[in-house]
């Protein structure tokens, strides 16, 4: 009885949220005549919700033309005057999955129970840490906020410190946003909320709501191309000075032919560097080239990161996009906002339309080209990336009850793109080949031939390794030393061959006994091996050392029932150790294990 009516009650509840229903409606003006006329709708549709909790307005405007901006703003606020403002000068808008250029979109968003409130930051009276800190205070402050927007003016802006305080925050909060430019590079970028116009810092909308749902997509598209390269010079965060010891800008110079000169942001905005962090795929694309061959990215790099040159290959980048379709129409959205890279614009050309039609029919759908776009990873972490798609879907309650269905257009590209796509391809196997038979050449180069276990070289290299490992950590770790007793009696009895297959058995039973990734056993030569083992003190080596020698004794495929034995010498690391004093001490204990023990035995130094 409980349970049916505890079902009636959520039925209810479900029709409740059901009928909460936000409305997006962008425009796309030349003038403030046209705002006039579009605000006129805006009140009809207003008048047709239930209840208006918020109004946030979305401008993205070509040029930072500060006075018409105000009077858009005393406009608004005379129909709307509690509506929330904010927005940027920008180098493209988005509206309704179609791309403006040299226009000024105006979005209206239409809450029915959640709110927004936009606020700004300027990096010239504060600290990009300070601001973050104080956003972070205000997230925390409310438990129902479901999405950030950041907006970001200045290209030398540096975003980090503050994504790293609000990265802080609920996980569960979107964050979206991106660096709006007009393209002159951040000469007259601008963004604003409110009253207040920047252009060295943020602007923030603040999306909260108990029934606001929020999902954030993104579509990437790009490929590596060419081997993998690891950055190994850094000057501050932003700039790459070397990869493998190379000058960045010799990169470009050898791989792609594109030198410093006039057209080097142009040529080599296409050809992004990708890599991995936190399980998130990320891309830089150059901004300028220093006089000492550095090159200055939007975003940053850390010392370590292995990175490869990508290429945007136009058809793969739309099919990517249209993944984001499918995620978008399950989440049945009633609002979209957007935010595209340059990069992808400059790439893609006419073909742009395809991409941003992903949010047609859909939702009504806004947004603007950035040159840096802003997404939070699983981990929580809130990052800079570049030449991505990013769409967030945002709607009040369950949303319709059926998905939009409609049929995907796929793209028709011009023969040039077809070349350029087999080119690609041609690259990524060759590429792909390439790798193949390095990582087979790797293992020729490490590998014993006839046990598989490591070769010498590769033995002592592991071995320093995981001594000055061992001695960074404080971690114990054992060195074994085996010798196989007799062995020349079983060559001189059994042949070569059979003293082939000792040697073989030797090692797979080395092989399993140890673990995979932690310890390193290896063929020293003729019968003999050493067993480096990782995070491992003496009582354990011990008993390890004992495991061998007795599963070695009970081979038995010798003939005349002749058994194998074998001799071991055991040591663990001391604090100060050298891996020629290390293999000194193994040594002795071998030595006594045959000599003075009478060999089937383990001895310990
Ligand atoms: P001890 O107990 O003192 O170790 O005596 P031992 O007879 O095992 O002597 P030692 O370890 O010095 O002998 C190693 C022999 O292993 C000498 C060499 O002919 C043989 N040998 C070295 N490499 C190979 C190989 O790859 N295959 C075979 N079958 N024999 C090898
Ligand atoms: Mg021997």
């Amino acid at each position: 009885m409980a349970f049916c009516m505890l079902i009636r009650w959520m039925d209810r509840f479900v029709l409740l949220e059901k009928v909460v229903k936000m409305k997006q409606i962008p425009f796309s003006i030349k003038n403030r005549q046209e705002l006039h006329d579009c605000i006129e709708k805006v009140q009809q549709e207003a008048r047709a919700l239930k209840n208006l909790s918020c109004v946030l307005v979305s401008i993205f405007m070509d040029t930072a033309n500060e006075r018409m901006l105000q009077e858009m703003k005393h406009t608004i606020n005379a129909s709307f005057p509690e509506a929330q403002i904010v927005g940027s000068v920008s180098r493209g808008e988005i509206v309704n999955g179609t791309l403006v250029e040299h226009d000024i979109v105006v979005n209206f968003t239409l809450f029915e129970c959640s709110k927004v409130r936009v606020m700004s930051y300027d990096f010239r009276m504060m600290s990009s840490e300070q601001a973050g800190k104080e956003l972070l205070a205000i997230l925390n402050a409310d438990k129902e906020v479901a999405a950030v927007e950041v907006i970001s003016a200045g290209f030398h802006l540096d975003v980090n410190p503050f994504f790293h305080e609000v990265s802080k925050s609920r996980q569960e909060i979107v964050f979206f946003g991106g660096l709006a430019d007009d393209g002159s590079l951040g000469q007259n970028g601008m963004v604003f909320a409110q009253n207040t116009t920047l252009r060295h810092g943020v602007a923030v909308a603040v999306f909260s709501g108990s029934k606001l749902h929020v999902q954030a997509s993104s579509s990437f598209g790009w490929k590596p191309l060419g081997r993998s390269m690891t950055v190994t010079k850094m000057d501050g965060e932003f700039c790459l000075k070397e990869l493998d010891g190379m000058p960045a800008l010799k990169v470009f110079e050898r791989y792609l032919g594109i030198v410093n000169n006039d057209k080097f942001l142009v040529e080599a905005l296409t050809f992004p560097f990708y890599f991995e962090r936190n399980g998130t795929v990320l891309a830089r694309h150059p901004r300028r080239c220093r006089e000492d061959g550095g090159v200055m990215f939007g975003a940053d790099f850390r010392v370590g990161e292995k990175v490869r040159l990508a290429y945007g290959d136009p058809s793969d980048i739309i099919e990517n996009a249209m993944v984001l379709q499918e995620n978008l129409a399950n989440f049945r959205p009633e609002a979209i906002f957007m935010v595209s890279c340059v990069a992808r614009w400059m790439l893609l050309g006419s073909d742009t339309e395809q991409e941003l039609s992903v949010t047609r029919h859909l939702a009504p759908s806004s947004g603007f080209y950035a040159y840096g776009e802003f997404m939070r990873n699983d981990a929580g972490e809130i990052m800079v990336s570049n030449m991505t798609l990013v769409t967030i879907g945002m709607r009040e309650g369950r949303g319709s009850s059926t998905k939009k269905s409609f049929k995907v257009e796929h793209p028709k590209f011009k023969p040039h793109r077809t070349i350029m796509a087999h080119l690609v391809h041609f690259i990524e196997t060759t590429t792909q080949e390439l790798e193949e038979t390095n990582a087979k050449l790797t293992k020729l180069a490490q590998i014993d031939r006839l046990t598989e276990v490591l070769n010498r070289g590769e033995t002592e290299l592991r071995l320093a390794a995981m001594l000055s490992q061992s001695q960074l950590s404080g971690q114990p770790m054992a060195v074994l030393m085996l010798d196989i007793d007799d062995f020349k009696g079983i060559n001189d009895n059994f042949g070569h061959e059979m003293g082939d297959k000792v040697i073989g058995a030797v090692a797979d039973i080395l092989r399993a006994v140890t673990r995979t990734d932690e310890d390193a056993p290896g063929r020293w030569g003729g019968d003999e091996f050493l067993v480096a083992f990782q995070d491992m003190a003496a009582q354990e080596g011990r008993e390890v050392a004992e495991q061998i020698r007795k599963e070695v004794a009970a081979l038995d495929f010798l003939p005349e029932g002749r058994k194998v034995t074998v001799s071991i010498g055991l040591a663990t690391a001391a604090e100060d150790d050298t891996t020629n004093a290390l293999c000194r001490r193994v040594d002795m204990a071998l030595y006594e294990a045959k000599r003075s023990s009478g060999k089937n035995t383990v001895v310990m130094h």
